[in-house]
């Protein structure tokens, strides 16, 4: 133990103070994300350089620690818990744009960049990064790569995998080593696709090569309120198979709504059971077209109110009662089990029945809202941590959402990732022969188990 205390010192020495932290509150505040989970690590390292990176990876592999790679933290399924204790290696410091190239329409970034960084330094020129978790002023382009990041927009323009065309990382060997179009030719083997969504189990990610877009030249907000979830879920899925693509549908249930309202003060017309927030872009009488088309397909589900707009300033004011969902929620319950599971988008309404079923079996309240355009549904279970029964009832719930959510062709995780707590859950959308394949995976990358230990892929 001395001898691991007088290493960890030394190492602090060598990397500097100011990038090596051993003192315990220091530790403490890298211990959790944001499911409450919570290992204290030995030591945390906030790299500057692909350098530092490979300095801590050296040192974890000469004292036998793990390493659990960290972005800013606000990842929904344990990812950043050092399961292991050992190291955390925390990436947000490269924050750095390298280059942004305005023909090849791409930008080439350090892991610590926030989303909204990078949309920021396209839009100057001009260009568009679509991937927009609803984190994304903290969460960094590390974080979002490593969870396959989704968000509002992912319906019509994709996840943050269809935006990565290359990466460096550094490899459980203390290599750095790169992928895709960073590396001078193109191979048919392309390990990039590979480390998206790899949850930091693969390798460290040092830079990223993104894809940018041109900007649309304009867009349109709606906000619609229905008189029943059914009604609401129909609606998204007719706009989708009526090919209009939204940039943006998202579903809010009863429940939110009132959470919503109580925080922002913003009064519920009469009868709003459900609310979708619409956004198309493209050319205008593209936009002024699609919104046209959403109207009636709302309004013939009889919408009980629909305010359209295509004025930037005017559409920050419909966005507020989704922006403001997250923290009216937290209010609700000292216990919450935020899930995002996914079905395909014509099986919404059934997913959201067989909730609302699961909520009264469960006598919990389990509000609902989500990317609709695509599927994607976060339930949150709340409950009450103190009351053990309760508890373990919202544990339950959760898994027969997990079982719903399967038998309609869908997916325990949309967006959030499996981390260490949907990992246990894998088997029921995976075979033992299709964890096997992961597991070899794991092991041609990292045969010694030294990056993310206990995540993603079931004992
Ligand atoms: C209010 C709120 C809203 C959210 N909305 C969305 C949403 O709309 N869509 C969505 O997809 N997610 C959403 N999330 C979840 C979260 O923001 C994303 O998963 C995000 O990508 C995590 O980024 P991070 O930098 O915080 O990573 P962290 O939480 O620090 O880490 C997440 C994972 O990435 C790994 N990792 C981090 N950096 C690196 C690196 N450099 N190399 C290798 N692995 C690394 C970690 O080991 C961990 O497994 C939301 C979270 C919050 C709190």
């Amino acid at each position: 133990m001395l001898l691991r205390s007088n290493a960890l010192k030394s190492f602090q020495r060598a990397l500097g103070r100011h990038k090596v932290l051993l003192a315990e509150e220091d530790l403490l505040t890298y211990s959790y994300d944001t499911t409450g989970e919570r290992v204290v690590p030995q030591v945390v390292v906030l790299a500057e350089s692909p350098e530092d990176v490979l300095s801590a990876v050296d040192f974890a592999l000469d004292s036998g620690l793990t390493v659990t790679p960290r972005g800013a933290g606000t990842g929904m399924s344990g990812g950043s818990v050092p399961l292991k204790r050992g190291v955390v290696l925390c990436t947000e410091r490269m924050n750095f744009i390298y280059e942004l190239d305005r023909e090849n329409k791409t930008i080439l970034v350090g892991p610590g960049i926030t989303t909204a960084e990078v949309q920021e330094a396209a839009s100057k020129q001009g260009l568009f990064y679509p991937p927009d978790p609803s984190s994304h002023r903290v969460s960094t382009i590390g974080g979002n790569i490593a969870e396959n990041a989704g968000g509002l927009r992912c319906a019509k323009y994709g996840v943050t995998k269809h935006y990565v065309l290359g990466l460096e990382f550094v490899s459980a060997h203390a290599e750095i080593l790169q992928t895709g179009l960073l590396l001078a030719d193109s191979l048919d083997y392309d390990l990039t696709p590979l480390l998206v969504g790899s949850e930091g189990t693969l390798g460290i990610i040092t830079s990223a090569l993104l894809r940018l877009i041109d900007a649309p030249a304009a867009q349109g907000t709606m906000r619609i309120f229905f008189s029943s979830l059914e009604a609401a879920g129909s609606s998204a899925a007719t706009i989708m198979a009526a090919g209009i693509v939204p940039a943006v549908c998202e579903l809010m249930d009863r429940s939110v709504l009132d959470a919503v309202s109580e925080y922002t003060g913003i009064r519920l017309p009469n009868g709003a059971e459900a609310l979708l927030l619409v956004e198309i872009d493209g050319q205008p009488d593209q936009v002024s077209a699609g919104m046209a088309q959403v109207e009636n397909i709302c309004r013939n589900r009889r919408a009980v109110q629909v305010r359209a707009t295509q004025d930037p300033h005017d559409a920050e004011r419909l966005w507020r009662l989704r922006r403001s969902v997250s923290p009216s929620l937290a209010r609700l319950a000292m216990g919450k089990l935020n899930e995002d599971v996914a079905v395909p988008r014509s099986r919404l309404p059934e997913l959201i029945q067989a909730v609302q079923r699961l909520s009264k079996r469960y006598g919990l309240d389990i509000p609902c809202y989500g990317h609709a355009g695509d599927g994607n549904l976060h339930v949150n279970v709340m409950y009450n941590p103190e009351d053990l029964l309760q508890a373990k009832r919202a544990r339950q719930a959760v898994e027969e959402i997990f079982k719903e959510t399967v038998a309609l062709g869908g997916t325990i995780s949309g967006e959030h990732g499996i981390g260490s707590v949907k990992r246990d859950y894998m088997k029921l959308q995976m075979s033992n022969a299709e964890i096997e394949v992961l597991r070899h995976i794991k092991d041609s990358f990292d045969s010694e188990g030294l990056f993310n230990p206990g995540k993603v892929i079931p004992d």
